[in-house]
């Protein structure tokens, strides 16, 4: 059981920081700067990465507008590009990694298109010169969405967020950036619409919850062991310690807290400017077997990305998705398992031997 310590161990100074975390109001100026001098626009802070992409959304289209969407997902894009008052049309992936190509772009179209969503999913990057020739010759814009993959280059070796009319970053649970709420949104075209900028502090509550968030998610990754990781989470999601992450509700006038500003801007320059994923991900027949045989060997999985073209399954029927026009996607959530970052390399070697005989 070795590797579960070892993991805790890891995470246990971060999450002490985390209850601990303080900033002054200069943090969120500096934030703000930094991220206008990096991607080259107006920056505003927001709640979250949904309430970021909105704003994007909402400087350029009007109410009615196509958008293409990746189409596989998260939820948050579907609720921000609602939120907007667009309609999203969503696009067959490529397997490989995850993105729709300009062959699928293309299958996807029509009437009615303005915009394109890069989301470069898990980190993996699009064929950025491709898609920007595609949107131009169609005389749609760009917006970049770098929940996924922040600090990553394309191929031509542009960093990401440096090439759309908007970028929209997350710095959720899980994310490229995670101070486990926040996020930002650059306009690097000049708006066509009239934006507030969010000027709301968080509630002390959400404040508080994303304090123990750390905390609180090592002691279920350590509970692996005696397979009561699913009872520990539950309970705290019962007693509302821990939120959803996809449950983190859209708001427009809401910036991030202090301390998170703080994070954020730390996570930021300490970025890499790599390409690797954010999260390896393999395809593997029998999943649910794949699963249980994780879970005896002592690994938490927790949650896939992603499980259904749009996630998480609760919200999956409201998105009425387009399973016909995109078969691969559909194909890629059923069979999709991810490698979770909290793991040390060396501590996936017996997971990987498990994988490997469903591949
Ligand atoms: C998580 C996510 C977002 C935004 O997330 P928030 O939870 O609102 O911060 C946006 N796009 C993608 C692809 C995501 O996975």
């Amino acid at each position: 059981m070795s590797h579960h310590y070892l993991g805790l161990a890891a995470k246990r100074k971060g999450a002490w920081k985390s209850l601990f975390a303080h900033g002054s109001r200069y943090d969120l100026n500096h934030l703000k700067i930094y991220l206008q001098e990096r991607y080259q626009g107006e920056a505003m802070l927001t709640k979250n990465g949904r309430s970021a992409l909105a704003l994007a959304l909402m400087g350029y289209f009007k109410k009615g507008d196509k958008v293409l969407v990746n189409g596989f997902t998260c939820y948050a894009v579907y609720e921000a590009v609602k939120a907007a008052g667009l309609e999203p049309v969503f696009v067959d992936i490529s397997k490989n990694d995850l993105n729709f190509t300009v062959k699928t772009l293309e299958a996807a179209w029509t009437d009615g298109i303005k915009g394109v969503i890069v989301q470069n999913t898990l980190g993996n990057p699009v064929d950025i010169d491709a898609i920007s020739k595609f949107a131009e010759q169609n005389g749609i814009l760009i917006i970049e969405d770098l929940a996924h993959c922040a600090g990553i280059k394309y191929p031509n070796g542009k960093e990401v967020g440096t090439v759309g009319a908007a970028t929209a970053l997350s710095f959720g649970k899980d994310k490229s950036i995670d101070t486990v709420t926040g996020g930002a949104v650059i306009f690097r075209v000049p708006r066509k619409n009239q934006i507030k900028m969010p000027s709301v502090a968080p509630k002390k509550s959400d404040n508080a919850r994303a304090r123990v968030y750390p905390m609180l998610s090592a002691i279920c990754r350590g509970m692996t062991y005696f397979h009561l990781s699913g009872v520990f989470m539950r309970m705290f999601m019962k007693f509302h310690w821990i939120e959803r992450s996809a449950d983190n509700k859209l708001d427009l006038k809401v910036k991030p807290s202090k301390f998170e500003a703080k994070q954020a801007l730390k996570q930021l320059k300490e970025l890499k400017l790599s390409e690797s994923p954010l999260r390896n991900f393999y395809l593997v027949n029998h999943r649910d077997e794949v699963l249980e045989k994780l879970r005896k060997a002592g690994y938490y999985f927790d949650g896939f990305w992603y499980e259904k073209p749009v996630s998480p399954v609760r919200y999956y029927k409201k998105v009425n998705f387009p399973e016909e026009s995109c078969p691969v996607a559909t194909e890629v959530a059923e069979k999709i398992i991810n490698i979770p970052t909290h793991y040390k390399k060396e501590e996936l070697l017996d997971a990987k031997k498990i994988i490997k005989e469903y591949l």
